[in-house]
């Protein structure tokens, strides 16, 4: 079975990846491990910035949409004080988008290989020759050629993992690198506040979800339909998110259960590269996730649709290797990956603080909201933050949170000069890059005490 390429995984990334290789007239197939009818049914909090979609120039069809938001709205763990942040969003309907996606890559010629999953990959020095592929309930393995590939199979990505990790493409990541998260869909016998059903809602908690939050995303205007859960960072003292969703949440959302899952979701900055050879990473495969909130979906399908645009060009001009495809990482950096590094070095932070802290902050209001939008928007913590007159006599009476911010800020802002100013031209640079930016993370990590542990074993 040949193609011009093939992609693995029909979520979000690799769905828009296929359409915008497909709506160039290429030959593709897409190998996804679930039946067509389960294709976006992904475990997710389902919450995203209505921004995503000015930037990618498209809006999801009105019947994959749940709920409007205004916002976010982050609560002090004790949830006496919060802080709105502006920024408005919608709840999506996994499914319904997920269907949508795919019927708009069928439509350019796509073809669906559902059922079907990754088992093996064949490669040598000049990249990705096949995937061995088996059809569940089928003997026997497919074999399955293509000129390009696709990693867009999630967090535990079915074709890179399998590549040599001097590839950078391959490169392993930490366990804290991701959060381990788990969530219930829940109509419940009474409604939420009017207020909060108007925002997404985010819980600072370090004893319900240490190193991540607690959500409660309403899913109708009613606010009685509520997606709620949980992310705590993973590899870290056996944290359990489904353990302390019982412990915590369920008596307070008990209602008739909709949908129950879990996932982890990578937390991290990008992919040191998006291409290396025939292959590009995508989505979660590639950790496309804003590491702070661990919202994906949106940089995910920004990545793909990069990914998707350069891979084809390389198809058009006949010659397709990470030197043909070097500027999607220069795209993907400038729109969004530069903030995703510098956003990293703020949560690694975070994962530090204290439910102490955290309230003191809240309270306090030593950040506002227009504040962590901007933070959101742009990866810096805004100078205001750390210099300006007012917060500066506050953070005064917290002397080591102050000195600490003050690092953190030089640290993001030097993540985003390393991968936006200093991100090689070409993919000759890109080992050296590689050697500083490790250099970079020890020298913050050792600074902050933040111990990343052991690399995941794929
Ligand atoms: C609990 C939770 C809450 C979240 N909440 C939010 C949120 O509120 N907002 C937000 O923006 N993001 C959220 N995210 C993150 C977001 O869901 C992801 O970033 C995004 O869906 C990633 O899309 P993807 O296409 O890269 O991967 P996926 O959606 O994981 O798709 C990968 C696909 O590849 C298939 N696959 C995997 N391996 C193989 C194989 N070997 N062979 C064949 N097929 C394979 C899988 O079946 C899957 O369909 C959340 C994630 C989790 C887990």
């Amino acid at each position: 079975m040949k193609y011009d390429a093939v992609v693995v995984g029909a979520g979000v990334a690799g769905l828009n990846a296929a359409y915008v290789l497909a709506s160039k007239g290429f030959k593709i197939a897409i190998i996804e491990s679930k039946p067509r009818s389960r294709i976006g049914d992904k475990t997710c909090g389902d919450a995203i910035g209505l921004h995503h979609f000015d930037e990618l120039g498209w809006k999801p069809p009105s019947d994959a949409i749940d709920h409007y938001y205004k916002g976010v709205k982050i609560y002090s763990p004790s949830e006496k004080y919060s802080i709105p942040v502006p920024g408005e969003g919608i709840s999506v309907n996994r499914i319904k988008f997920g269907q949508w996606l795919l019927k708009r890559a069928e439509e350019e010629g796509a073809e669906l290989l559902d059922k079907h999953v990754v088992l093996d990959v064949e490669y040598d020095e000049g990249g990705v020759k096949a995937l061995k592929v088996k059809k569940i309930g089928k003997p026997g393995l497919l074999r399955i050629e293509a000129k390009a590939f696709i990693d867009a199979s999630g967090s535990k990505p079915a074709i890179r993992s399998r590549l040599p990790e001097e590839w950078p493409i391959a490169e392993r990541p930490y366990m804290t690198d991701y959060n381990i998260a788990y969530r219930e869909v829940v109509e419940l016998p009474k409604p939420i506040s009017e207020e909060d059903r108007e925002y997404a809602v985010i819980y600072l908690n370090t004893v319900i979800a240490p190193g991540g939050y607690w959500w409660l995303f309403p899913k109708d205007p009613s606010g009685r339909i509520v997606n709620v859960g949980l992310g705590v960072i993973w590899g870290v003292d056996e944290y359990n998110p489904r353990r302390n969703y019982d412990i915590y949440l369920r008596k307070r959302f008990t209602g008739k259960l909709i949908h129950a899952g879990g996932g982890i979701i990578p937390t991290r900055r990008p992919l040191p590269t998006l291409v290396w050879r025939n292959l590009g990473a995508v989505g979660d495969a590639a950790y496309t996730v804003n590491p702070v909130h661990g919202g994906g979906i949106g940089s995910s399908l920004l990545a793909a649709k990069i990914v998707g645009e350069y891979m084809a060009k390389a198809l058009e001009e006949g010659r397709i290797d990470e030197k043909a495809m070097w500027d999607a990482n220069i795209e993907y950096l400038r729109l969004y990956g530069a903030k995703q590094a510098s956003l990293d070095i703020l949560r690694m932070y975070l994962q530090k603080l204290s439910n102490d802290d955290f309230e003191w902050i809240i309270k306090e209001k030593v950040v506002d909201g227009s504040k962590i939008y901007e933070l959101g928007s742009k990866g810096s913590l805004v100078d205001t933050v750390v210099h300006g007159v007012t917060r500066l006599v506050k953070l005064m009476r917290r002397p080591s949170l102050l000195n600490q911010l003050r690092i953190v800020k030089n640290y993001m802002d030097k993540a985003v000069k390393l991968y936006y100013d200093k991100y090689p031209e070409d993919p000759s640079g890109i080992h050296d890059w590689m050697k500083r930016v490790e250099e970079f993370l020890w020298e913050y990590r050792r600074t902050i005490g933040f111990e990343p542990g052991s690399k995941v074993k794929w």
